[in-house]
């Protein structure tokens, strides 16, 4: 059996193989429907920043030197506030008053704090404590200076992102347009969440994890609803999801009777490239494309479908949108109870994952195995038991993912 490593391997060489150079195209949208969207183009500062040399303190703006014995009594000249700012120019034993974000005026070196100072008169003030050169402001350009880059093609926007973008005038961003993923549940047991589950049935939960899964990554789900298992539904179905990027399918893909999904991917020539993974749960995982479409078939149990597109989809997304990180971000902690590992497959198991004395650590959660969401709710990791005979005792390091 291949192991999670290698067949994630075959899913990026086999993208990486498409004849897509631009993989999703580019597309512009407005700067508040940018966060967490790819960034396809390099984005330089439009002036330097700040613009203006600028006060950080509500206070008085001093020439410094002033103010190397104190108290001392300075003059007030002028008044230089947010939006404004004051033509001042201040000479030895001058101030100015000066609100957080106004512009210095000319030959003030330093800001004194308001808490640092008391009022005199109208036109006097004294200072109670000294001052260095360059307190209390900053000098033009001191964050960046135009032109200079400040976001990098590839970088997946976050909300300091956001405010930069913002700041440096970009009322539309360019970003990678998101690969359209069909998502399709296959089950007869399966009914909808809104309707009463009769003897035998379940509610289809699937489709409402891999379609949040799927957005998270950065790509646009499409829900094209529950396949039965018959070979006419399902390829009625498999046809349409053909037609979008990536093709989503859950369930039907293990060694039961009425699993029937693998067959159908044959009739339409998808080229299957693997459907066993050394991984528990998810073993049943398929993985093949046809054209420029990408073809899952997710294991049917509710978790094993989540570990199974965190494991190979979610990369393929972020490749695809040219994100400059794909891999899961992958922790170590401190292993806190035994855990038994398995001499075939590797294991993502259900954790309680807390940060302890500098360190994180981590012990598995009861579940009752791949289908019980009840169990992962409860649980706030994913611990990676790797393929091996024995046991993962207490000290040990393990590794592990969050879940969000
Ligand atoms: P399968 O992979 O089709 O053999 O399904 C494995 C298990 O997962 C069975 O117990 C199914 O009832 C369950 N299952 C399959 N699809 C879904 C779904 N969409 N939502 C919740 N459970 C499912
Ligand atoms: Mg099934």
């Amino acid at each position: 059996m291949l192991p999670i490593e290698r067949g994630l391997e075959i899913v990026m060489s086999t993208a990486m193989a498409k004849q897509r150079p631009d993989r999703m195209p580019a597309e512009s949208v407005p700067l508040l429907d940018s966060m967490h969207r790819i960034l396809r183009e390099d984005v330089r500062s439009d002036a330097d920043s700040p613009r203006f040399d600028k006060a950080i303190r509500d206070g008085f703006a001093v020439l410094w030197e002033d103010l190397t014995e104190v108290p001392r009594i300075l003059n007030v000249i002028g008044e230089s506030r947010a939006g404004f700012g004051s033509d001042v120019v201040l000479r030895p034993g001058e101030c100015c008053e000066i609100m957080t974000g106004a512009p210095m005026p000319l030959g003030a070196s330093a800001v004194v704090m308001v808490e640092n100072t008391e009022w005199l008169s109208p036109t006097s003030v004294r200072i109670l404590k000294k001052a260095r050169e360059n307190e209390g402001l900053l000098r033009r350009g001191a964050e960046a200076r135009e032109g200079d880059r400040i976001l990098q093609t590839g970088r997946r926007i976050g909300l300091a992102d956001l405010g930069l973008l913002a700041s440096t005038g970009k009322s539309a961003v360019i970003v990678s347009r998101k690969p359209r993923v069909a998502v399709i549940a296959t089950g007869d047991e399966l009914v909808d969440v809104d309707q009463q589950p009769e003897a035998g049935q379940i509610r289809n939960s699937n489709t409402y994890t891999i379609c949040a899964q799927v957005k998270e990554a950065g790509g646009d789900p499409v829900v094209l609803g529950i396949g039965r298992d018959q070979l006419d539904d399902l390829r009625t179905k498999i046809g349409h999801g053909l037609e979008h990027d990536i093709l989503l399918v859950s369930g039907g893909v293990s060694m039961g009777k009425y699993d029937l999904v693998e067959a159908v991917f044959a009739e339409f020539g998808v080229e299957v490239l693997f459907d066993k993974i050394a991984m528990k749960p998810g073993k049943p995982t398929v993985f093949g494309h046809r054209g420029d479409t990408y073809v899952f078939g997710l294991p049917g149990n509710p978790i094993s479908t989540m570990v199974a597109f965190h494991m190979f989809v979610r990369p393929l997304i972020l490749f695809l949108l040219k994100a400059e990180n794909t891999t899961p971000n992958v922790f170590e902690a401190i292993l806190e109870a035994p855990a038994k590992c398995d001499p075939e497959r590797a294991a993502l198991v259900p954790a309680f994952v807390r940060f302890d004395a500098g360190q994180y650590r981590i012990k598995t959660a009861p579940w009752k195995g791949s289908s019980d969401l009840v169990g992962l709710a409860r649980a706030n990791a994913l611990i990676m038991i790797p393929r091996q005979t024995g046991t993962l005792e207490p000290g040990d390091i393990a590794r592990f993912l969050f879940m969000e």
